[in-house]
């Protein structure tokens, strides 16, 4: 592939309407940072001391079923409540806003066996996660209250999760969040003024690009975006127009699973540990909009940058004036390529 020019410049994000600079000349400058070593995967498929271990007391005092498949509870220590007051106290300044947040919080066991990721789980197995997400986005959207569903996974100390046993969480909450919100304004104004839909478009451009999908399957492509901000961010972005879990067909339901696992598969391969990364979906709000700009996708942010243990961090001008990235997209993007799609600690 022809070599882009290394200059410094910044791109811009549709989806989120800001701006990443991207500095691809810096990747020549002598390396002075911490030096990695490879992380070992958790061996013990049943730890007497997990929390989510089948058959184990958690910290609340409830006791998990033995399950067999995936196991869902709502969180012992949520970060939101379904009962909260409606309206808040009056505030002396209308510099002191404050608005009531209702919601409810829920952990999924992806697997009973506590060794396992879901690059290392079967295609079945995801498929029985996917059709559990569904299950709780509809479950949880249907309720009056709640306005959005956020199903995500939080991977690996680096990220800042307690444990290693395959879960994941769902916040729902009676507000649409940032994110989420950010990301309606920005289709909506692309269906506006278009008429057609912003990721659909997106995916058509990196589809004649070819330079940032890293591959895709019947269903579902899985790239780099010209916009990442993370070194080996990735997206996952339907290959047809739907909003939400519920809209994908079986085939397609087979089709997210099988993205999952060669994805994170070569995300473990890339530098031989269990890749750290906050995974989630994004998708319509649950609220009473019928949301014909939504389009279906999955982000994944990584943090590792060149090894196991060098990781990047958002400080300084990131915190300050805007997110900044070295390596560029197209370079991350050829980097995953490269990677195999047979894990590199098989699983027996
Ligand atoms: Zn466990
Ligand atoms: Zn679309
Ligand atoms: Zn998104």
């Amino acid at each position: 592939m022809e070599k882009k020019p290394q200059f410094p410049h910044r791109r811009w994000n549709p989806l989120r309407q800001s701006w990443v600079m991207v500095s691809p000349h810096r990747t020549q400058r002598p390396w002075q940072g911490e030096v990695g070593q490879k992380t070992a995967p958790s061996a013990v498929a049943y730890d007497p001391k997990c929390y989510l271990c089948p058959g184990n007391q958690r910290a609340g005092g409830s006791v998990n079923p033995t399950y067999d498949g995936i196991f869902t509870f709502v969180n012992d220590y949520s970060a939101l409540l379904p009962d909260s007051p409606l309206v808040t106290e009056a505030q002396a300044s209308p510099m002191l806003v404050a608005q009531p947040a209702r919601g409810l919080c829920k952990v999924l066991c992806f697997h009973p066996d506590h060794s396992l990721t879901l690059a290392r789980m079967t295609q079945p197995e995801i498929r029985r996660v996917v059709d559990a997400w569904t299950r709780e986005y509809q479950e949880l959207g249907g309720l009056d209250w709640i306005d959005y569903v956020q199903i995500f996974e939080n991977r690996g100390a680096m990220m800042g999760a307690s444990n290693p046993h395959p879960h994941g969480q769902i916040w729902s909450t009676g507000f649409v969040p940032d994110e989420p919100a950010a990301e309606t304004l920005a289709q909506s104004d692309h269906l506006a003024r278009t008429g057609h839909c912003l990721l659909c478009d997106y995916l058509a451009a990196e589809q004649a690009a070819q330079e940032r999908i890293i591959f895709q399957n019947e269903h579902f492509a899985a790239l780099v975006p010209w916009w990442a901000v993370w070194p080996f961010e990735v997206l996952i972005v339907s290959r047809r127009h739907l909003g939400a879990l519920p809209e994908l067909n079986e085939a397609e339901r087979d089709g997210l699973a099988d993205v999952l696992k060669r994805m994170t598969t070569r995300f473990d391969n890339l530098f031989e540990t269990p890749f750290p990364y906050t995974m989630g979906f994004h998708q319509s709000p649950t609220d009473a909009g019928a949301h014909p700009e939504w389009h279906f996708h999955a982000h994944f942010y990584p943090p590792l940058l060149r090894s196991a243990t060098v990781r990047k961090f958002m400080v300084g001008f990131e915190m300050l004036g805007m997110p900044q990235r070295d390596i560029t997209p197209e370079d991350a993007a050829q980097r995953l390529i490269a990677c195999s799609e047979e894990h590199f600690w098989p699983r027996t």
